[in-house]
Order: C-alpha cells, then structure tokens, then sequence
C-alpha cells in the first residue's frame, strides 16, 4: 500500500507576523509527503530546477521518500511568495514564478502506475486527469484544488472530481465550487458531482467531513504559538491519505481516525516555518498529540452514561 502524490515542490518565501523566510523547502507535494511519510510508502511526481537545494533532496529522502519520479529540468524550481495577516487567517499570494513547473507534464513511470493510493495535489485539473488516467485502478484517488482552477478551469475541474473519490477543499473553495453560501448545501452539491467524500479545511476552526450518509465535525488541535501555516492544507491531506493507506480501508470510522490524523499532522506543521518540526516527528509524539486531542474533543451522552455514538 503506497501513496503517489503530484504536486507542486517549492522553494516558499514567508512573511508571519512572526518572522520571514526566504526559500524554505515548500509546495503540496511536499507538505503531503513529508506528514504521509509516517505511515505509508510515498512517491512524488513533481519537477525541479538546476537550482534545487541538495539539502532538501537529502531531507525528503531520509523520510523514505522515493523521489524517482521528481524530475530535475534546466531552469529555477517553482517559487512562492506569501504574507500573513495579524491573525494569520487571510494569506495573500504576493509572487508566484512558475519556473520549470511551467511546462510540467508528468508521464509516470511503469511502477508508479499500480500505486494503489492517489493524491492529486493543487495542480492544472487538465494535468490532474493526465495523471489518473495513467494509472492502473488506484483504490482511492484523493484530490485538492484552489480559487484560480475554480475560476478559469471550471468544465475541466468538474471533469476531474467525477473520477475522484475524496475531494480536500478549505471552506472559501467549497462555497465557491458549489456556487452556494451555505456549507452544508454546498457540500451535498459537490458530492452529487462525484467525490464520495469531501473534508472541508477550516484552518484553525479545524475540519468538516461530508460522505452520502454522515456528517464528522472537529476543532482544529489547540496551540499557543503557531508560526507558519504555510502546508498545513497539504500535511493534513498527506496525514489523511497516509493514514487510510496504513489501514487498508476506508469506511466512516477509518476515515474519522484519518482526519484526527490529519488535524494532528497539520498542528505540527504549524510550528515553525517550513516542514522542519513535520521532518522531525517520530511516531510516538503524533501517537501521543492523537491521544491528547482525543480527550481534548470528548464528550459525554447528555444523562452522563457512558455510551457509544
Ligand atoms: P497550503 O498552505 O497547504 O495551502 O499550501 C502551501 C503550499 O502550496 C506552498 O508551499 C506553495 O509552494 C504551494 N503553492 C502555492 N501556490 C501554488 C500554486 N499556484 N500551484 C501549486 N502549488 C502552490
């Protein structure tokens, strides 16, 4: 059980109230990898420039992450350049440079085609379908997206999410998708096109979960000092998609734990600019943040009885 993920791999420059950064290893590919990497076999289709620190190469592959499918072109890597707000809730996108990402168009290789796990990170749904239509029968194919696809690539994007299983949007996407105000409707609509599933990011009010017959709700996991929360969308994906490939299925329980999962992978990340603090977990300490969060969301019946929902 593997998860392949394609996606953007970033070189980020950061402004927090908190501090700034310049170059940090970033991109959903690799936020998702890294947080998937605890649980599960993980490969990248994604490309890079001559100018891609060895460094980062190094990090990605101590995770075990298998790299064979990241391609390495004449030219600069991706880049992105992003500011904060007060509350860290607003991000405005100050610099985009596609670069080398540009002329991306991943052709898999022959062993990545029976990858039963799929994660089409936020890319052109043109090359998300590419991508899923080279492989073999993925079990599960998970899939995100962003405001620009919504808006200039619609026909092609609604193409994409009637062959998805498991749509992650934040909550802005998922009103905007839909055309509908309210979550809930908005939601019932975009299963109605095809993802069996839809988990709603709300950043730090936490996640919304929609399949055809239930609806999980949870917090996001409470911190005194988040720094960064560039890649907490993605980390949370690669902690849910990781997780629900550990386990080998994907009912309503499985997929709760892997949104507990999720939450807790994204509550990491935020920690510190970058993926450091993500890089440097060891299964314990995310057993343990499980373990708190668990009792930090419990609740009782309303008559006190201990009782099983
Ligand atoms: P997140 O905070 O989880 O939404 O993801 C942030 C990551 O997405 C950053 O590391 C960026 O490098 C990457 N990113 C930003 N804009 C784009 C874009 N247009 N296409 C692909 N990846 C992007």
């Amino acid at each position: 059980m593997g998860i392949l993920v394609v996606g953007s791999v970033a070189l980020d420059s950061v402004k927090t109230p908190f501090g700034s950064r310049d170059d940090v290893l970033g991109g959903a590919a690799t936020y998702f990898s890294i947080a998937a990497s605890y649980f599960t076999d993980v490969s990248i289709v994604g490309v890079v420039g001559e100018d891609f620190p060895e460094e980062h190469v190094t990090l990605l592959q101590k995770l075990g992450i298998d790299l064979s499918g990241m391609e390495r072109q004449k030219g600069n890597t991706f880049r992105w350049k992003g500011e904060y707000s007060f509350d860290m809730n607003t991000r405005t996108t100050l610099d985009t440079q596609l670069n080398v990402f540009a002329e991306f168009s991943p052709k898999l290789l022959p062993a990545h085609r029976s990858i039963d796990y799929l994660f089409l990170a936020n890319i052109d749904p043109d090359l998300q379908r590419s991508v899923l239509e080279q492989m073999k029968r993925p079990r599960l194919v998970g899939c995100d997206t962003m405001n620009y696809w919504i808006e200039n690539k619609r026909a092609s994007l609604l193409k994409t999410l009637a062959m998805i299983d498991l749509l992650v949007i934040n909550d802005a996407e998922t009103r905007e998708l839909a055309g509908e105000p309210n979550l809930i409707k908005a939601a019932r609509r975009i299963i109605s096109w095809g993802p069996k599933i839809l988990v709603i990011k709300r950043g730090e009010y936490g996640a919304l979960m929609f399949n055809s017959d239930s609806i999980f709700v949870i917090p996001a996991f409470p911190l005194e000092e988040v720094l960064d929360p560039t890649g907490a969308g993605d980390s949370f994906a690669g902690g849910l998609m990781g997780y629900l490939a550990a386990v080998g299925a994907t009912d309503d329980s499985a997929i709760r734990k892997a949104i507990v999962v999720g939450t807790v992978m994204a509550s990491f990340n935020v920690m510190d600019f970058g993926p450091k603090v993500l890089a440097d977990l060891t299964y314990p300490e995310i057993e343990d943040r499980y373990r708190q969060f668990r009792k930090i969301a419990f609740f009782e019946d309303i008559t006190g009885k201990v009782d099983r929902v």
